[in-house]
């Protein structure tokens, strides 16, 4: 019955689609994507072929409409982006929230995003998670977004262009200083996959250590703050190291 189903496809290895999402996409009557070339390439190398209904980031308000009247009419749609999860820093949301409100059936698939996937292999100890998605362009307004995360307990997950991905670790090392842990995860399901931990005084020599590194997709993390205590003990250990070394 008249369903929008969210479904994820991969972030670079193709054969990370689900064997839901390929069930799916076989069933339904209609996908409303990104961009519906890339989506014709995926559904091409599966051997689907279905109707495909533009919803991007431009049209997404008359999308919606147009998708609520198809669903209204009993069909069942899929809504895919061009890589991992719509709707997280990808448009889907506003679909979503429309076809929700329009008191229609939403059903997730899961599947890759990019920084879960990122998450998992980072080896950051930490049970929280701020995702940041991209940051501003604009360097005034990127400060004061890292400044308000400077002290944040969780890892920070950033999306970042390989364009900018300099100028970035530039800007993370000013918030958050040269001994913070960062990791690149670069490539991430792709032939020249990537994933590297440094303190972010380390991260320029490193992107620039291979022109590569300038290229790609990046999904960026930053372990959080130090906890206050931690900071203390660290502090209380350095005095008591000066106390000792001047004790007969
Ligand atoms: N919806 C997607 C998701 O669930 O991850 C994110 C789409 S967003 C427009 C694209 C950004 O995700 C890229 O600029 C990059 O930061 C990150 N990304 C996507 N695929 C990636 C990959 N294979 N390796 C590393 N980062 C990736």
């Amino acid at each position: 019955s008249a369903t929008l189903y969210v479904v994820a496809t991969p972030i670079g290895n193709v054969t990370d689609i689900s064997l839901r999402a390929l069930h799916v996409l076989s069933l339904v009557d209609a996908v409303a994507c990104e961009d519906t070339r890339n989506t014709a390439q995926l559904m091409n190398r599966f051997g689907i072929s279905k109707p495909l209904l533009a919803a991007h980031m431009h049209n997404e308000r008359e999308a919606a409409q147009m998708l609520i009247a198809r669903l209204q009419a009993g069909e069942r749609i899929a809504l895919v982006s061009d890589a991992g999860t719509p709707a997280v820093s990808d448009p889907g949301a506003r679909i979503v929230d429309a076809v929700r409100k329009a008191g229609l059936n939403v059903v997730p698939l899961p599947g890759a995003s990019a920084a879960v996937t990122a998450i998992s292999a980072s080896g950051l100890v930490n049970d929280e998670f701020h995702f940041v998605g991209f940051l501003p362009a604009k360097a005034k307004q990127r400060e004061s977004v890292l400044q308000s995360l400077a002290a944040a307990k969780p890892i920070l997950v950033f999306y970042e262009a390989p364009h900018r991905i300099l100028e970035c670790a530039a800007a993370l090392k000013e918030a958050f200083g040269p001994e913070r842990q960062v990791v690149f995860a670069r490539e991430l399901t792709k032939l020249f996959e990537e994933i590297h931990r440094c303190p972010l005084a380390d991260a320029e020599a490193w992107l620039r250590a291979d022109a590569h590194r300038e290229k790609g997709e990046y999904v960026v993390l930053v372990d959080g703050a130090p906890a206050a205590d931690e900071e203390g003990d660290a502090e209380a250990e350095r005095v008591l190291g000066i106390l000792l070394a001047e004790l007969p």
